[in-house]
Parts: structure tokens; sequence; C-alpha cells
């Protein structure tokens, strides 16, 4: 079975490559492998107000754009003094700011920080998730959702992984999510645990 990743996310794709490596006969394709060049209309298609809904539009579109079995994932971290926030807008919250990459890590890492200065650890209590959509023809959608607990720290921690990694500790290990080997990230993250549920259903159909 071929199986289209969509997403342009370089350290995603790192991520959910690892996570379904074990399926058998599986090939999986990034968009620019399956020939699915940047169109500013995907830049919309995370409007709505669950990451549900996010990720099954985007699976929707690139399937329609490239006629493969497509998975996308939409993920975002939860804080609980935030009443959930950023949530589903979590790749932008730092306001006014036009950067991607390192830079876009950076400023969201600070405007988090800021927020949550002076709160103890019960309002730093947060989670983040990740719900992986499979979109296949006809055949009804497959949802699967993976969490991770954690606490926001008060300054960054470490150097590996992406996003808001470096102020995510997992308190069962006692280390930030950026101090993690990339096996130990997919071991207790919400991606690792959505897609290794992917995983499973997959491993069904090849
Ligand atoms: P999206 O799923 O592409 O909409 O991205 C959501 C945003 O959530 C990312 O840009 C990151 O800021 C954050 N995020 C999602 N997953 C992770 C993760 O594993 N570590 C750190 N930040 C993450």
């Amino acid at each position: 079975m071929i199986l289209l990743v969509a997403t342009r996310s370089h350290h995603k794709l790192v991520e959910i490559r690892s996570l379904l490596s074990g399926v058998p006969d599986l090939q999986v394709l990034d968009l620019n492998e399956a020939g699915v060049p940047f169109d500013p209309e995907e830049e919309h298609l995370e409007p709505h107000d669950t990451f549900e809904e996010n990720a099954l539009s985007k699976a929707r579109h690139f399937h329609a754009r490239s006629g493969l079995p497509t998975v996308a994932d939409d993920s975002g971290l939860e804080v609980q003094a935030l009443h959930g926030a950023p949530g589903v807008r979590s790749k932008r919250f730092a306001p006014e700011v036009d950067a991607e990459g390192h830079e876009l890590d950076v400023a969201n890492n600070r405007h988090l920080m800021r927020r949550l200065a002076g709160r103890g650890a019960q309002g730093r209590a947060a989670r983040f998730v990740c719900v992986a959509a499979l979109v296949d023809g006809d055949q009804p959608p497959v949802m699967c959702r993976g969490e991770a607990p954690g606490v926001i720290l008060e300054a960054e921690r470490g150097a590996g992984g992406f996003g808001y990694d470096p102020l995510f500790f997992d308190p069962e290990l006692g280390k930030t999510f950026a101090e993690l080997t990339p096996e130990e990230k997919n071991e207790r993250s919400h991606r690792g645990r959505a897609f290794r549920m992917l995983a499973t259903k997959l491993a069904g159909r090849t």
C-alpha cells in the first residue's frame, strides 16, 4: 500500500515516518515525492475549532489532489490556565509574528512564557494533542487521537524536537520533550500515541 503523509513540516515528517516504519508492505510518500506542489490554498485548511475537523479537512484536500490514500495530522498544545489555548491555534499563537520555522517557535515559546508568568504549578498543567486522519476513497475516514500530559516550565530546557518541546516537561521522565531522544519522544508523545494507533489499523489493510 502507498500512503501519502500530508505535511510540509520536516520535523513532523521525520517523526511520522519513524512511527509508521514497522507497518509491513507500506510505502510512505511525502508531498514532494507524491508530486503535490505547494498551493497557497493549503494555508487555509485548518479553520475549524477541533483537531479532528482540521485533520480531516487537510486529509481530504490532499487525497483529492493526489488520488492516494492520505493521512494528515493536526496537533497542538492545550494549557489549563489558558482554558485550553493555544489549542488548534498553536502554530500562530504569538501575535503579529510573520515568521516560520525556528523563528516562529522562539516567538511562540516567549509568548507562552509571558502568558504564564506568575502562575503556580497547577495552572501550568498542559497536554499535547494530535489527531491523525486517514482518507482513502469511499471508505469511512479513520481518526486516531493521541494525548500527552505535561507541565509548562518557566524557562526552556533542551535542544531537540521543535515547537513547544523545550517548555513541555514530562513529569514521569523528569525531562522536557526537547531533552528526549527521538525514540523517547515517539514513545511518549501525542503524535507517537496517535500514529501507533493508526499503524495498527493500517497493518490490517496492507
Ligand atoms: P499543526 O498541527 O501543523 O497545525 O501545528 C501545530 C503547532 O503545534 C506546531 O506548529 C507546534 O507549534 C505545536 N506542536 C505540535 N506538535 C508538537 C510537538 O510534538 N512538539 C512541540 N510543538 C508541537
